[in-house]
């Protein structure tokens, strides 16, 4: 498999090559240069296979040049009872006849995005290994990616995490998660800004090439392309789980904010999984809803971005949007270079009346928005009628996938997040808190470590050169 930019502007590249950093060079995002086919047959034969199976079989076709037995033991090593609870991994639970909730978020952090960072934690120790080659992992966060990629990073040979995040912006149980970790290889940089503002500082990093080659400069944010593909897997767990034998479609509900986790719907649809509808919900910052239903890509300011019960969706670029539109475009390199020098001049681009978007149906994306009061409605009934709590991103994916459900189609919910980590609002919609696992009970009267910075890239270079090694 060959790797190649979005914009057009690189030599094409193998997957190890393109894992350790995020962003191409001429500043597209990294994809292969097909989805690889995956037909009827060949998807009856996986029904048998256990998480670590199936992922083996679908990273093995991306990630063709690690070798096929150090995959298989990289797959092994992550993906185990201890480290996400059961030996499902993603366990799924009928709501109710057609509604379902693929349970996502029983590893470290309690997040989706424990189950790709934790394979990329394995996957940097293993090609750091092989070339002797030193890692410093640049990342923003707004909540979970951050501790989800330290939990993953901590202790690893080679690798340094230095995570920014916006200053006060995290729920408490977030701060509590990150800062309290204590590791020699882990560093929280809390910006004075919101999330945009920290990804901006990493994006500045990431284009002054002669920095990022002397620190050796990596990324693990969402634009990193093995996380997008790790999470494919559990697409096509939940359709083997929820399907008889015959190949009939499920739709999937999605609480995005970068645009991730539904890319990689997309991804699995398009490698020819049975997938009626993707629905990509979004909370008040609604840049995505908006071009769904009107073409109109508008990305908001750090100003405009409202800070909302369901944080980790409080994102007005959704940094892997791109890799859909270049699908949506036909791969036509030149067009996406177009749309986002558009983007970066204007602040929109607008796809409206265009061929593109009127092929807009045959990817499955709809759309909606959840509000404030949404998402506490709907933790209210899904509680009073399920006996369940769900977080508040979750919330938003149910509230908009009711939208969109079709009779005989399975609808499955991606939980995202477990709802303590999200305690203040569980508390405003029931009056309770959840219940906080054992593990976690003990984290929050620990000593909190930061360092505060304002959003000023040259200073984050300057931090970042005080605190580690030179490549050269
Ligand atoms: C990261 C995150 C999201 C958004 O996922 P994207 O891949 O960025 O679209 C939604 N919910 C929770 C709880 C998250 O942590």
């Amino acid at each position: 498999m060959r790797y190649l930019s979005t914009r057009g502007g690189m030599a094409p590249q193998t997957f190890s090559q393109i894992l350790l950093g995020g962003l191409a060079d001429d500043g597209g995002l990294v994809v292969p240069e097909s989805y690889p086919r995956i037909d009827a047959a060949t998807l009856a034969s996986w029904r048998g296979l256990d998480y670590r199976g199936l992922a083996f079989e679908i990273l093995r076709r991306y990630a063709d040049d690690l070798g096929d037995d150090a995959l298989r033991s990289l797959v092994d090593r992550t993906y185990t009872a201890d480290v996400f609870g059961t030996a499902d991994i993603t366990p799924l639970v009928e709501l109710e006849p057609g509604l379902h909730l693929l349970q996502l978020s029983n590893g470290p952090t309690l997040a989706f995005k424990d189950l790709a960072m934790q394979l990329l934690g394995n996957l940097f120790e293993h090609v750091l290994a092989r070339t002797g080659r030193q890692l410093n992992i640049v990342g923003a966060t707004s909540g979970d990616t951050g501790s989800a990629a330290e939990y993953a990073m901590r202790g690893k040979a080679g690798v340094r995490v230095f995570m920014l995040s916006p200053h006060g912006r995290m729920s408490a149980f977030q701060r509590a998660q990150m800062y309290t970790l204590d590791e020699p290889n882990i560093f929280n940089i809390a910006v004075l800004g919101v999330f945009d503002d920290c990804q901006d500082m990493v994006k500045a990093l990431a284009g002054d090439l002669v920095f990022k080659n002397r620190w050796s400069i990596g990324a693990v944010n969402s634009i990193n392309w093995a996380r997008v593909v790790a999470q494919v897997v559990y697409y096509f767990k939940a359709w083997l789980a929820v399907t008889g034998g015959d190949g009939s479609p499920v739709s999937f509900a999605v609480p995005s904010g970068n645009f991730g986790n539904v890319l990689a719907g997309h991804i699995a649809r398009s490698m020819g999984l049975p997938v009626s509808r993707l629905v990509v919900a979004t909370n008040e910052n609604d840049v995505l809803d908006e071009f769904f239903r009107t073409g109109r890509y508008r990305t908001r300011s750090a100003a405009q971005t409202h800070q909302t019960s369901s944080p980790s969706m409080d994102i007005s670029k959704a940094s892997n949007f791109e890799r859909f539109v270049f699908d949506l475009v036909g791969r036509d390199a030149t067009r996406v270079a177009e749309l986002w020098q558009a983007l970066e001049r204007g602040g929109e681009f607008d796809l409206s009346g265009s061929e593109a978007f009127g092929r807009l149906a045959g990817f499955g994306m709809v759309s909606g928005r959840s509000t404030h009061a949404d998402r506490l409605a709907t933790i209210r009934s899904i509680h009073a009628a399920h006996g369940r709590l769900v977080d508040p991103h979750t919330a938003d994916g149910l509230k908009v996938a009711s939208a969109y459900r079709e009779p005989g189609v399975p609808m499955i919910c991606l939980e995202t997040a477990l709802p303590v980590k999200f305690a203040e609002t569980i508390h405003e919609a029931l009056g309770v808190e959840p219940a906080v696992p054992g593990r976690f009970r003990e984290m929050t009267g620990r000593a909190q470590h930061f360092t505060l910075m304002p959003a000023d890239a040259a200073q984050l270079k300057q931090y970042i050169a005080g605190h580690c090694r030179s490549a050269s």
